[in-house]
């Protein structure tokens, strides 16, 4: 077995699940973290070098079980990838408190607290983090003001993490996805806004899961040894068009 540990969030499908793929690949043993514990548990069945992990990352005495799970379980932490995230769409008028707090409570609070709750083993292994914001936290929309401020957020996050935790070695880098057929794009992305992509899109479509995942990869190997702080984005070019979020 190598010794190399990785936390994913998020990773019982999506994203979360394809990074989850790749880090094997890449010689890491992964704790796979996520709320939906049936999916997460049918996911973790087919893979081997993972545990699985049901944890809700907005509730901090479910991340501080849960890491303490890990280490008991793993022993340290090398990589921690924060994919776990929900999707709402809406405009500030119609986005009540409870909804916008739900998106931070996941979103933002999420990332900070399991963040937290892995830094000290972080620093032991000079280990790395990285978060998965969005290309709504880079461009205001007229529809995205929970889900894009919170990615807002966590692009933020991310530099503080690499500006506090560069002394020990511990790198913190964000990748900001964008458009992928995940269940949760598909659940906010009207035929309009699949459309609107494609045309804006340079590269003329939808990423893939196993795409973003790469990046991820890249930036939790030893290869991104010199890149911390860095706000990466993987949505086909779509960043360098200056057109408006659909
Ligand atoms: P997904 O819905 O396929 O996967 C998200 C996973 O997070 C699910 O398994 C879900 O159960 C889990 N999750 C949700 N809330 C949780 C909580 N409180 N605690 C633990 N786990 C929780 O979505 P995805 O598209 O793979 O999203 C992964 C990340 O990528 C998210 O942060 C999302 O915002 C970001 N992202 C996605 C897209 C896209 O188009 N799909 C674009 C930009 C950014």
């Amino acid at each position: 077995m190598a010794d190399k540990i990785a936390i994913v969030t998020g990773a019982a499908r999506g994203i979360g699940l394809a990074t989850t793929r790749l880090l094997l690949r890449d010689g890491f043993r992964v704790a796979m973290l996520d709320i939906d514990a049936e999916e997460l548990h049918a996911r973790a069945e087919g893979l081997s070098g993972v545990r699985a992990y049901p944890c809700d990352v907005s509730d901090p005495g479910s991340v501080t079980a849960t890491f303490a799970a890990v280490a008991a379980d793993m022993g340290g932490i090398d990589a921690l990838v924060n994919n776990a995230g929900i999707a709402d769409f809406g405009p500030i008028e119609e986005t009540d408190f409870t909804r916008w707090r739900r998106v931070m409570d996941t979103n933002l609070d999420g990332v900070f607290l399991c963040s937290q709750a892995a830094t000290p083993a972080l620093i032991a292994r000079r280990g790395v983090i990285v978060n998965i914001a969005s290309i709504s936290g880079l461009r205001a929309s007229t529809l995205r003001v929970a889900y894009g401020t919170s990615k807002a957020a966590v692009i933020h996050l991310t530099k503080q993490q690499a500006v506090e935790l560069g002394e020990y070695g511990v790198r913190a880098n964000c990748v900001c996805p964008g458009p992928v057929r995940t269940k949760l794009a598909m659940a906010v992305h009207s035929q309009e806004i699949i459309d609107a992509y494609h045309d804006a899109i340079p590269l003329n479509r939808y990423g893939s899961e196993e795409e973003i995942g790469e990046v991820i990869a890249f930036l939790c190997s030893a290869r991104a040894s010199y890149v911390t702080g860095q706000i990466v984005a993987s949505d086909g070019g779509f960043e360098s068009t200056g057109v408006g979020l659909p």
